[in-house]
């Protein structure tokens, strides 16, 4: 038999086994056909025959239920098209419609489409990652009781002292407040309220909250009004026009603390006022209650979406926004699917930060999905940031996007001076090198005694963070990452930053058996240590992951940091973003060097980025404030430059190294992951997979100059990752039509052998 004939006589044979009949069904002849796509790889709808019972009920966006695959597993899927014209091969039949609405409007349906095409993924993947698991539900949100007092009804003589006290209290703050938080406050039991209530002096309202919310004080107090400044009012009125409708993406460059925030919150009103919903993306750490506050007490019904939020709650959420019940949306990265159906403006706040970069399927950038939406649904979208990254500011210089900035800070509060400490050439104290230099320390006890606050930075947790046998050498590492372990004392334990792997301490060096294993580097909770010694009589409280496990501990920290309970404030880089604390007079970076020599092209824009987000927690109140940053490279452009506030001329000095190299944002990227557990067979399929892509790039070249570069196959830089063998490579190309017209010639033929997995990641943000 020649090979088409029998491949055509097994396709018959397979259909025969897949639909378990003797005699091939016909295709049918007509009805009503729905297109299913689900959670899967596949780039292609499945289409199956609408009963008669479910004919009324369909629609596109619902869910439906299927049977699918070998054996006819019923499966959920999603519909995204129907149509009436009969299909030419037979089809099977659709089981259930699971939903009463749509989860989905046409706008969230043409997105997710975009995004499969776009990450090169199943559009059933994406559909599955975007609503929530709880959307279904009928799980509500929680109701909270708040209490305000009615205006302008004069209370009699003599009231009770209790019931003076709360009504003396509500007026004062002119906002309601909440049941629990009132008696808190007043020292009463509901007692007083109720009779408040029965004279008509107070009124309940109920309103739904986020668990998470904390509404203690920070919620509860509104801005006063803000007169915006010179640089501001420039920025408005460039803004302004655009928020009656039509797409249009601002970059709003301003400096730490130069009212940035009130243009968001301006822009927002004005929407709301229109009668339409305003998007705000904030990085996930952002989401303190402080600046849920200034969104909630401005900017009417708001619905805050965090990764801590339940199931159950995050459908809430969601139905609540699908029914037009919520005015803004506040929300970390997936926040930007919320289905608002009358969305008019999306803003995003430091845009430029790496966790709006989903790193799993669909392994999409929130900021690029949402400038996306914004052009589909015609609306503007305003991206803001002290530090732009390098594609938006690309962007905003070629035209793209419309530049906006704020030069200066607000009340004409200078940018705090940077001093840079150069530890190279430091000798060491008492036989060995402290955390903090002489610099530093004093500056430390200079702010804290004139009353200021500090903020301490050390970019990296734990206790020590390598181990080492001084005999042999060896360096304690992950049984399943080429990585080391840290150690973190308070739990006695060496721990995998990458995979959580952890092992107690040896007592003996694993390798050689010597008892002598050492301790070195610097964590943060060795820091803490250090700390505390040196200022007995000072409070210091640390933040990083370890420290901050339970929802909640962020914002009690910040809260207790805010009225003066902590003195020093010492963590990770959670604590260098968007604080706005105006008694802190000194911001601390112990090593400036820390994610400078990692291989990611990427690593001098954090370094600079990160420089100067926490420069800008300095001196944000009337008493000013200073930054002094130690550093063993005091020379690299990064550091000088964010020591010197100088965003531009970091740009354009990483621009040309960008260019040089064919980095974005002037190339595309796209990177592919294969991995193993079988080292050789991880390799093989590397192998086999970029030659594929290297023929494909041949024929490109023949029609003309290649515009798609490969780079590889090699060891990725962290080579053993969970267990896994990890090679990696490359594409770049001018031209992300080109580069996505190659991944499509190439990706849907490969299949890696089992056991053997690949990824592909579009726009990449990890590196290693
Ligand atoms: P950014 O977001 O740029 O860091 P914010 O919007 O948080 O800055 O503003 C910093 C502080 O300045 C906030 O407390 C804010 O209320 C205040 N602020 C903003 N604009 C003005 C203004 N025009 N006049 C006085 N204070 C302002
Ligand atoms: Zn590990």
């Amino acid at each position: 038999m020649s090979r088409p004939r029998r491949e055509a006589a097994m396709t018959q044979t397979l259909q025969r086994d897949l639909f378990g009949l003797d005699e091939p069904p016909e295709p049918p002849v007509a009805g009503l056909f729905a297109d299913v796509v689900f959670d899967r790889p596949l780039d292609h709808a499945f289409t199956y025959a609408v009963g008669d019972d479910l004919a009324a009920t369909i629609a596109v966006g619902k869910r439906v239920r299927a049977p699918f695959g070998r054996g006819d597993r019923t499966t959920i899927g999603y519909c995204v098209r129907l149509n009436e014209t009969p299909p030419t091969r037979p089809v099977k039949e659709l089981t259930a419609v699971l939903d009463d609405e749509a989860l989905l409007d046409d706008h969230l349906m043409r997105l997710t489409r975009w995004m499969a095409d776009y990450y090169l993924c199943g559009w059933g993947q994406v559909l599955n990652a975007v609503v929530p698991a709880g959307a279904r539900d009928k799980a509500g949100t929680r109701l909270r009781m708040f209490i305000e007092a009615v205006a302008d009804k004069e209370p009699p003589e003599h009231l009770p002292a209790k019931q003076a006290a709360v009504l003396q209290y509500l007026r004062e703050v002119h906002h309601p407040v909440e049941l629990r938080e009132l008696t808190r406050r007043v020292r009463c039991g509901p007692g007083p309220i109720e009779a408040l209530a029965s004279k008509g002096l107070v009124r309940r309202i109920t309103r739904r909250m986020d668990r998470f919310i904390d509404t203690g004080e920070e919620a509860g107090e509104p801005d006063g009004p803000i007169t915006l400044n010179e640089d501001q009012r420039r920025v408005w009125a460039q803004l302004e026009p655009a928020l009656h409708g039509g797409f249009q993406a601002f970059l709003l460059h301003g400096v730490t603390g130069s009212g940035k925030t009130e243009i968001y919150l301006r822009a927002i009103e004005e929407v709301v006022r229109q009668g339409k919903e305003a998007l705000v993306l904030v990085p996930e750490i952002s989401l303190t209650p402080q600046t849920i506050a200034r969104f909630q007490g401005r900017c009417g019904e708001t619905a805050v979406m965090h990764s801590h939020l339940g199931d159950a709650e995050r459908g809430g959420h969601w139905r609540r926004v699908a029914s037009g019940q919520v005015q803004v949306v506040v929300g970390a990265r997936s926040a930007v699917f919320a289905p608002a159906r009358k969305l008019g403006l999306i803003v995003i706040d430091e845009e430029h930060e790496s966790t709006f970069k989903q790193e799993s399927t669909p392994r999409y950038h929130a900021r690029d999905v949402a400038v996306m939406r914004a052009r589909l649904e015609n609306i503007p979208i305003l991206l803001g940031s002290a530090t732009p990254s390098l594609e938006s500011w690309h962007n905003a210089q070629r035209g793209q996007y419309t530049l906006l900035t704020l030069p200066q800070r607000v009340m004409e509060r200078p940018l705090p001076p940077v001093t840079l400490i150069d530890r190279r050439h430091e000798t060491p104290r008492k036989g060995r090198f402290p955390a903090l230099s002489a610099g530093l320390e004093h500056a430390m006890r200079d702010a804290l005694r004139e009353g200021g606050q500090v903020i301490l930075m050390l970019n990296r947790r734990g206790f020590s963070t390598h181990i080492h046998c001084p005999s042999c050498g060896h360096i304690e590492s992950c049984r399943f990452c080429d990585l080391g372990l840290t150690y973190h004392k308070q739990r006695d334990i060496m721990l995998c930053h990458y995979c959580g792997y952890e092992e107690a301490p040896p007592k003996n060096c694993q390798l050689c058996g010597q008892a002598a294993v050492r301790y070195h580097g610097l964590g943060t909770e060795k820091l803490q240590a250090e700390i505390e010694e040196l200022f007995p009589n000072y409070v210091v409280r640390r933040m990083d992951s370890d420290t901050m496990r339970r929802p909640g501990s962020h914002g009690r920290t910040l809260a207790a940091f805010r009225e003066g309970l902590i003195h020093i404030l010492m963590g990770t880089q959670m604590i260098a973003k968007g604080l706005d604390f105006p008694n802190v007079t000194l911001v601390g970076v112990v090593n400036a060097d820390v994610g400078l020599h990692v291989p990611d092209f990427r690593a001098a824009e954090r370094t600079f980025q990160l420089l100067s987000q926490v420069a800008g927690r300095a001196g944000r109140g009337p008493r000013g404030g200073r930054v002094i940053v130690q550093t063993l490279t005091p020379e690299h452009p990064c550091i000088a430059l964010a020591a010197a506030h100088d965003y531009a001329g970091f740009t354009a000095a990483e621009l040309i190294h960008r260019r040089a190299h064919n980095y974005p944002p002037y190339q595309r990227m796209a990177r592919v992951i294969v991995r193993s557990h079988d080292q050789q067979a991880a390799g093989a399929f590397a192998d086999r997979l970029a030659a594929a892509f290297a023929e494909t790039l041949q024929k490109l070249a023949e029609k003309g100059p290649a515009e798609v570069r490969l780079l590889g196959p090699a060891e990725a830089p962290v080579f053993r990752l969970k267990g896994y063998f990890r090679y990696h490579f490359q594409l770049q190309s001018p031209s992300a039509a080109t580069l996505h017209q190659v991944l499509r010639a190439v990706l849907p033929m490969q299949r890696p052998p089992t056991g053997v997995e690949f990824t592909l990641d579009v726009d990449p943000f990890n590196m290693l």
